[in-house]
């Protein structure tokens, strides 16, 4: 295998950049646009440097990046989806793991790239529309169950989305660690699951300070666990089950500052301890380290089994694009340039 990892290259994080339009407070206050994409792929910050001077951006240091693919301000929903998420879908239904992240400064576009609007609806919406789709087109049996659970994480406490209510407990067990009491709502159709999905967004922990927003310090995690049963060559009945968890990550603008620090010295300080622990796991696996410090968060610990390993990991990087945000821009696109 390439790199003596498993699956080789497969098992690699794939890295997306979206740049959303820019918003009109955005304009009212005359901002630039300081990020330019290039071939779906190469991602250029422009600002302080000659424009379309590509060449020279290209040897200026935290100027230029490449990813898995880059999105313009004009990608539709539809098409993040497709070439973000589409395969993990396929994937899950093979009765794999999987996870999809959207990473970013509050603002960039995160709740809007895995929720997205009714008439626009996003990742998380788009993909179960899809799993019910690909249900129904491989069997006329019905045997696929498809639960969903919805929860945050907020000041390492976890909730439930579905079901508000007291802070759930982590328990380990046999199929890894759960959230004791979390609800395990049964989908039977994509109709029903916007509705829910909004309602539960609803419920994501708001700011003392700024009522009606939501905290920039919550992640919102949606599982979709699909449990089906198939005959192996001997013609034995097996159950399999694959679970694909969609994430809006709390935004990165706190953490990034504190980056460098230890986690340790961070108790009881203003940052998020879960994008922390996350952006050691997910360093930890680029570095192929053999051991991924998965009990440093709630976040991390309700992930262990769908990131890294055999599992496919997304990771979406939002950004805007005026030059007001151009430091937490350049900060969101270098982290996801070691996410690699
Ligand atoms: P975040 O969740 O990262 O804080 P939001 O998703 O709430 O940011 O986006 C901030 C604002 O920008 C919202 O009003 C949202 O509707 C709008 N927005 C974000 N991305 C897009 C996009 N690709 N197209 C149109 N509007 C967008
Ligand atoms: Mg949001």
């Amino acid at each position: 295998e390439k790199n003596g990892t498993m699956g080789g290259d497969d098992s690699r994080i794939l890295v997306f950049v979206r740049l959303r339009p820019m918003a009109k407070k955005e304009k009212e206050v005359g901002s630039r646009c300081c990020v330019k994409i290039v071939n779906k792929r190469d991602v250029y910050l422009t600002e302080f440097a000659n424009e379309n001077d590509y060449l020279r951006l290209k040897r200026l240091r935290g100027r230029h990046f490449t990813f898995d693919a880059s999105f313009p301000d004009s990608t539709s929903q539809h098409e993040v989806y497709t070439t973000t998420t589409a395969d993990l879908v396929e994937a899950v239904l093979q009765g794999r793991n999987g996870s999809v992240f959207c990473y970013g400064a509050t603002g960039a576009g995160k709740t809007y790239t895995m929720l997205g609007t009714v008439d626009n609806p996003g990742v998380m919406v788009l993909a179960i529309k899809d799993l019910f789709t690909k249900i129904r087109q491989r069997s006329c049996d019905g045997n696929h169950v498809v639960h969903l659970s919805y929860l945050e994480v907020y000041n390492e406490t976890v909730r439930d989305l579905l079901s508000p209510g007291r802070p759930l407990v982590l328990r380990e067990d046999k199929q890894g660690i759960v959230a004791a009491g979390l609800t395990q709502y049964r989908a039977y159709s994509t109709d029903e699951v916007m509705a829910l999905l909004q309602r539960g967004n609803q419920n994501r922990t708001t700011e003392p300070t700024r009522a009606n927003e939501t905290s920039s310090r919550s992640h919102a995690i949606l599982q979709v666990v699909i449990e089906y049963r198939v005959k192996d060559a001997s013609m034995n009945v097996i159950n399999r089950v694959g679970k694909l968890s969609l994430i809006d990550l709390a935004g990165s603008e706190r953490a990034l500052a504190t980056d460098q620090r230890t986690l340790r010295s961070l108790e009881g300080a203003n940052i998020n301890r879960s994008l922390l622990a996350l952006s050691s796991c997910i360093n930890a696996l680029v570095e192929g380290k053999k051991h991924i410090p998965y009990r440093n968060s709630k976040l991390t610990q309700l992930l262990k089994d769908s990131l890294g390993g055999a599992c496919n990991t997304v990771m979406i990087a939002n950004i805007s694009p005026s030059n007001l945000s151009f430091g937490e821009t350049q900060n969101t696109l270098h982290w996801a340039d070691r996410a690699k």
